[in-house]
């Protein structure tokens, strides 16, 4: 195979019209699986949380979890979605060892929530982006391939699957196609993720961790010259983080553009992404719908939520993530521009609860996007992975406003939280770190600064008192920055008076 030459992304959306379409798994946290009375809770010995009917054993019948449907309807609710007025589950048939019944049972032509949307921000522009539908299902098992030095099944000797994820419930949620997007469709592809998960954290219904798979992203991508009709779209699969969502479709974007440029189809196929190389690879070709040959559950009665129920539930929404930020941004007192900085940071949070902690806006704003901002980028953490907690900033600020610690020493102490040796006040008494105000302990130290700098105090006892800040400079480097600076200077001002 040649070498592919990639055009730059300049010139691809030059040429080229990209349209992008997203498809998200959310596992829900119930307590129980979708359709048995199984624990979800993480972590058990391999095929220790089954029953005979998330083992599909025959003879078993599922019921529906009243909690998962509750949460798919806020969910729909949230993303201003109709609510069903009946629905049913489908079969979805394939055969893959880590899917017991060798059908998952899903929602098909009848989602329970249909046509909506969600605003996203993306530089200063709303964009709204179209949610076709919602639906339930259920998760599959995992397989594992053992013997082989790769953990892939080529090379394995044995394969073991485990059930305990199979049946957890998941709501799949699948935009509308996005056009228009030109240039910022990688931009708004994470954007739409990222205000989907706070979305989804704010109902309380999944704790959507990406790299834990809780929240999964696949992302379809094509490409077509301005005035054409949309081109063959690719999804890529593997999506674990939200950074990875905008790589994704900025490298599919590069892939199909080169291909164009040759004269050379695309292939509508499912592709994975390489979170090594940032590019993606070929999976299989995609399945059809007619390929999973799917027909309604006839073991589950649909599902026809009450009318009065739907709108109790709608009316106890939450406040919404993006409702919620702009009242921060009103109490914060910040520009738009500021907010986007704290909002790129993803330092919302964290701020929020710095605040709560007892600190002013400004000075848990100063830590978070200063400060702890760089460490984060220092080391590729997300800035809530830093090392510091919310309390920690919040006592680290007290602190300082009571004049136990000046600006360089917080930051000393700061290093020691990150690097997990305990709360602030803890690691100030350990490292004899804090601001010395006692004038008994000063005075020494002023005495030899004034020793050693003749000249500069003449011209203090002359009454030039602007001088008296290289003495202040001294006694800070004697005393390796820990004297309180306003007490210094007023010693150093009544010897020389
Ligand atoms: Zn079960």
């Amino acid at each position: 195979m040649s070498a592919i030459v990639l055009p730059s992304y300049d010139e691809v959306v030059e040429r080229y019209e990209p349209v992008i379409g997203l498809e998200t798994h959310v596992e829900l946290g119930t307590n129980t699986k979708m359709f048995c009375g199984c624990p979800t809770d993480f972590g058990g010995e391999p095929n220790t949380r089954v029953c005979p009917v998330c083992l599909g054993l025959p003879g078993s019948l599922p019921v529906a979890n009243k909690a998962a449907i509750e949460a798919t309807i806020r969910i729909g609710l949230a993303l201003n979605c109709s609510i069903a007025e009946w629905c049913r589950f489908a079969r979805k048939n394939y055969f893959y060892p880590d899917m017991p019944k060798n059908f998952q049972i899903s929602q098909y032509d009848e989602p329970l929530c249909v046509d909506g949307y969600l605003d996203v921000e993306v530089q200063g522009r709303t964009v709204r982006i179209g949610i076709e539908r919602v639906h339930m299902e259920e998760d599959t098992g995992k397989s594992l391939h053992v013997g082989g030095a790769t953990g892939r099944i080529h090379g394995a000797t044995e394969s073991l699957v485990d059930y305990n994820r199979a049946g957890i419930p998941l709501v799949e949620i699948v935009t509308k196609p996005i056009p228009g997007t030109g240039a910022l469709a990688p931009e708004i592809a994470r954007a739409y993720v990222t205000e989907l998960r706070d979305v989804l954290r704010s109902l309380g219904v999944s704790d959507v961790r990406m790299e834990e798979g809780s929240l999964r992203c696949d992302v379809n991508t094509s490409l077509n010259r301005p005035g054409d009709e949309w081109g063959t779209r690719t999804e890529t699969k593997n999506v674990n983080s939200l950074r990875s969502v905008e790589r994704a479709v900025r490298s599919e974007m590069l892939r199909q553009a080169a291909l164009l440029d040759a004269g050379t189809k695309i292939l509508q196929e499912t592709r994975h992404f390489q979170e090594d190389t940032g590019d993606t690879r070929p999976g299989r070709s995609k399945e059809t719908a007619t390929d999973y040959r799917y027909f309604p559950e006839p073991d589950l009665v649909p599902i026809a939520p009450d009318r009065a129920w739907v709108a109790e539930l709608k009316a106890a929404l939450p406040e919404l993530p993006r409702v919620h930020r702009q009242r921060l941004q009103e109490q914060w007192g910040l520009s738009d521009l500021d907010m986007q900085s704290v909002l790129n940071a993803g330092a919302v949070e964290l701020i929020e609860q710095t605040v709560a902690a007892g600190t002013t806006p400004a000075s848990a704003r100063k830590w978070w996007l200063g400060e702890l901002s760089r460490r984060a980028n220092e080391s590729g953490v997300d800035l809530a992975a830093v090392g510091a907690s919310p309390a920690q900033v919040a006592e680290l600020q007290r602190l300082v406003d009571e004049g136990k610690l000046n600006d360089k020493l917080a930051r000393t102490v700061l290093e020691g939280v990150v690097a997990g040796e305990g709360d602030p006040a803890e690691i100030m008494a350990a490292r004899g770190l804090g601001v010395v105000s006692d004038t008994g302990a000063l005075t020494a130290a002023v005495d030899e600064a004034i020793a050693a700098n003749p000249d500069i105090a003449a011209k203090i006892r002359e009454g030039k008192v602007a001088a008296a800040g290289a003495l202040v400079g001294a006694v800070m480097k004697t005393t390796r920055g820990q004297a309180d600076a306003k007490t210094v200077r007023e010693l150093i001002l009544e010897r020389l008076s």
